[in-house]
């Protein structure tokens, strides 16, 4: 076996769901999937594509349409990714597969926020390099000053940045941004920046890739797991200038050849037809990550009301347990599951992770039972 993979555990999320499996009638609140179908012009233009024999391996890279529209549609971000720029992926997972492996070495720290996507953090390991661990401010928001500490004592050379941020819901504002274009300029790092949530925001949104003068120093990662509510389909793409973009692409090309092309035809289908869709659930995500706020609010659990994405990360510190203690008590007693914090890794300890992937009447079912149980602790 090799030695780096023996060393990674599987998910934490996944390993607390499967508890959840176990556990009759509880309803869970811990999946990171929107509970919206899939916008029908995509799943047409897929079917069309079944019809018409578009079954055949694409372009290493996607078909250009869709790199075509994935451009133009960040450029409606204000970023500026030519079609060359853009590589199609099975999902944001293979994306980002395939850019730790293509840009770090044995042995060598890669810089990673915690609490974050626990991902990151395994995909380095099992690569062979280390992960050196930065932290957030109270809000979960970025402390510039924490990171360029990390950086001088780390001496890393790349840096991962996560926003809006799976678990906490926290988003970069344009103080966070420019600050960290300032010190990418200043700097000879590079920077992958996930956004895979970015079409889940509820205020304005910033990214350090809507400044051109550092884009060779940046790779940035989406897809359309979350976007278009289509995590099955196992589409993403990352962007970056040519000499990285070049090295990505072989591992990209050994690992997969192609994204699954009758779903990179349906891609191009939603970018055009099915951004009113997208808008539609953004809303609706809103909706209900105002009625959850209100609802921790009134029954005490302190958290910050996230900006983005589809989760909320209240602190569970005052009960004295642990996240993982917290959390499999109320699924033993209240039959309602959410994600332990430590999950996301030692700066989610104390937290536990709510999606509110669910209809606003499961979240009130699951809600009452929360309140109900903490009211005993
Ligand atoms: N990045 C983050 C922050 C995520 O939360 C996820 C999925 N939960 C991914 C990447 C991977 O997404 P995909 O389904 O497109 O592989």
């Amino acid at each position: 076996m090799n030695e780096n993979v023996k060393s990674v555990q599987i998910s934490g999320i996944r390993k607390f769901y499967n508890e959840v499996v176990k556990v009759k009638g509880a309803i869970s609140l811990t999946l990171g999937q929107p509970d919206f179908n899939t916008p029908n012009c995509i799943k047409e233009e897929m079917k069309k594509a079944i019809d018409e024999d578009k079954t055949t391996y694409t372009p290493n890279a996607g078909i250009i349409q869709l790199r075509e529209e994935i451009s133009k549609y960040l450029k409606t971000l204000n970023i500026n990714y030519s079609k060359e720029d853009i590589c199609i992926t099975v999902g944001g997972s293979e994306g980002l597969y395939s850019v730790f492996q293509s840009l770090v070495n044995p042995g060598e720290n890669v810089l990673i926020p915690t609490p974050a996507y626990p991902a990151y953090e395994s995909i380095v390991k099992i690569i062979g390099g280390k992960v050196f661990n930065y932290n957030l401010n109270e809000d979960f928001s970025l402390n510039i000053e924490e990171i360029k500490r990390s950086l001088d004592e780390s001496n890393s050379k790349i840096l991962v940045l996560s926003f809006p941020t799976n678990p906490t819901g926290a988003i970069l504002d344009k103080e966070g941004r420019d600050k960290l274009i300032k010190l990418i300029k200043d700097r000879e790092i590079i920077v992958i920046t996930d956004e895979i949530y970015a079409s889940i925001i509820y205020d304005d949104y910033y990214s350090i890739a809507q400044e051109d003068e550092i884009l060779d120093k940046v790779i940035y990662i989406s897809g359309f797991s979350k976007m278009f509510s289509a995590t099955g389909l196992r589409i993403g793409y990352v962007c970056s200038k040519k000499d990285l973009m070049n090295e990505i692409m072989k591992v990209h090309q050994y690992g997969v050849s192609c994204a699954t092309s009758i779903v990179q035809y349906g891609m191009i289908s939603g970018l055009k037809n099915g951004l009113s869709e997208v808008e539609k659930m953004k809303q609706e995500f809103k909706n209900r990550r105002d009625f959850v706020c209100e609802r921790l609010t009134k029954m005490g659990l302190e958290h910050t009301v996230p900006k983005g994405a589809f989760y909320v990360f209240p602190s569970i510190k005052k009960f004295n347990l642990s996240s993982y203690e917290f959390c499999r008590k109320l699924l033993n007693e209240e039959k309602v599951a959410c994600v332990p914090g430590d999950a996301f890794g030692e700066g989610g300890e104390g937290y536990i992770r709510i999606s509110y992937c669910y209809s606003i009447e499961e979240l009130k079912l699951a809600l009452d039972k929360i309140e109900d149980f903490i009211k005993r602790l």
